[in-house]
């Protein structure tokens, strides 16, 4: 018997655990309708939070998020919804993708009436998931998207109506949006690499369940996986609706990051290296730090006093539509033309800065020990979605810190978490580097990639260590 069908054969004699799972998955599979009731709830509110504050006047300041309708939402979405749905996609692979999430739901209804076009080889582009998630990282930091609801239902609202529009066009009774162009579709696909449960193939099962003669069962997957040949949680909304097919598709436990070292080697791309390494490594590390930077003050003082002394003063005090740049001078709260090239450009330089820095670091360690292919390369960077989603989390998670503070609600022992998250993610990046360089290498130079791994995992855990205890 193959590997690949060792790694994917279902225990006939599962532990009460697993049997709990597949009777779960079995029940989702079953109970369709009662999922859809959830997903038109999610639904509903998330309309209510994304349209309603945006035409309501911004709240006061004794406002508290449990008495202000626009301050429950920002609560809701960038204190709860995203960063512990990316949590989630760590623990329970896509569930909120095929489960929860609102976008994912309207854009299949719709795609029932869909005009039912061929997907175009457009949509299809791989770098999709990564120039998307750059540029609504960006754009929401441009129009401070976490402080001001106006902007979110530019950009959540923008995207749900691209979804429609998606699903409307491309495809019947699928996900054409979420495989494809969902700015959080290949973040959400790493994350779930890691995760200790999935949707399996019993690759014997299925085998055998056309030996039978009998007219295969057949499943509608809406995100277009192809469920005989799935081998990874990656794509998976974890709908469940192919549970319980053939005999062959169950719900199960396996190893975290099994994923990562057995599986992700085969399809790991550049564009995926490029989203860990410069998206959610260095992007988003700029998207985060800007606002609390010294630096980015210190830079913008030299360029503000060059602009004077060169008699070039507009870009210091023309600003753009709200739309384009933070613009409420009521709270104080501006951005000018030069504070909004300040913004685009520090970002850029910390994700080019700290990409590279990355991609040096794998690639050396690589090289020294004589194992390099890009592909390897690829499979390595791989390795790093702990850090990278920790990193992530502990920095969208700091909003939702400072919502609850000025609320007077203080997270405990916040400083020791968030170090012992850092470690742990770099402890878990440097495991799977390690089981991965054992895929090529034996003896002392498998130390090399691993020691790559590490040294970005400590690059990493500094540039999030300037933001939460040095600066
Ligand atoms: S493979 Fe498709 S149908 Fe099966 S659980 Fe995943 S998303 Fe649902």
């Amino acid at each position: 018997m193959s590997r690949t069908l060792i790694d994917h054969r279902i225990s006939p004699q599962p532990g009460a655990a697993r049997l709990a799972l597949r009777r779960l998955g079995d029940r989702m599979a079953r109970h369709r309708a009662a999922i859809q009731a959830v997903q038109w709830v999610v639904v509903a509110s998330y309309l209510v939070l994304v349209a309603v504050p945006a035409f309501l006047p911004l709240p006061p300041a004794t406002a508290h998020l449990w008495n202000d309708l626009t301050l429950f939402a920002q609560f809701a979405f960038w204190g709860v919804w995203w960063p512990f749905v990316l949590l989630s996609m760590v623990l329970i692979g896509r569930t909120w993708c095929g489960v929860f999430c609102p976008e994912g739901a309207l854009t299949e209804f719709v795609s029932r009436r869909s005009l039912g076009l061929a997907v175009p080889r457009w949509i299809t582009w791989r770098g999709w998931p990564f120039v998307a998630f750059v540029c609504t990282t960006v754009y929401g930091q441009m129009v401070s998207v976490y402080q001001y609801p106006a902007p979110v239902l530019v950009v959540l609202g923008g995207s749900t109506a691209m979804a429609i529009g998606v699903g409307l066009v491309y495809g019947r009774n699928k996900r054409v949006w979420c495989r494809y162009l969902c700015p959080v579709s290949g973040v959400f696909g790493l994350m779930a690499k890691l995760a200790p449960v999935s949707f399996q193939v019993d690759q014997d099962a299925w085998l055998r369940s056309q030996h039978r003669g009998a007219r295969p069962a057949w499943v509608d997957c809406a995100p277009l996986v192809p469920i005989r040949t799935m081998r990874g949680a990656s794509a998976c909304h974890m709908c469940g609706r192919c549970s319980g097919l053939r005999d062959a598709v169950r719900l199960d436990l396996r190893l975290p990051g099994q994923e990562v070292v057995r599986v992700a080697g085969e399809h790991a791309n550049p564009w995926e290296t490029a989203l860990i390494l410069f998206g959610l490594m260095g992007v988003a590390v700029g998207a985060f730090h800007w606002s609390a930077s010294p630096w980015f003050v210190a830079a913008k003082q030299v360029v503000a006093e060059w602009l004077v002394e060169a008699g070039i003063v507009w870009p210091l005090d023309t600003t753009a539509p709200w739309w384009v740049l933070t613009d409420y001078p009521a709270r104080n709260d501006v951005l000018t033309l030069l504070d909004g090239g300040m913004l685009l450009g520090y970002i850029g330089v910390t994700a080019v800065v700290l990409g590279g820095a990355y991609a040096a670091l794998l690639a050396v360690g690589l090289r020294l020990s004589g194992a390099w292919t890009q592909a390897r390369f690829h499979h390595l960077a791989q390795s790093l979605i702990p850090v990278a989603g920790c990193g992530v989390f502990l920095g969208l998670s700091a909003t939702t810190v400072t919502l609850l503070h000025g609320d007077g609600i203080e997270v405990p022992l916040l400083d020791a978490a968030r170090l012992v998250l850092l470690a742990g993610s770099l402890l878990w990046s440097v495991v799977l580097a390690w089981r991965i360089a054992g895929l090529w290498l034996t003896g002392p130079r498998r130390f090399l990639p691993v020691v790559g791994v590490a040294a970005c995992g400590v690059v990493a855990g500094f540039a999030w260590a300037l933001l939460f205890w040095i600066w």
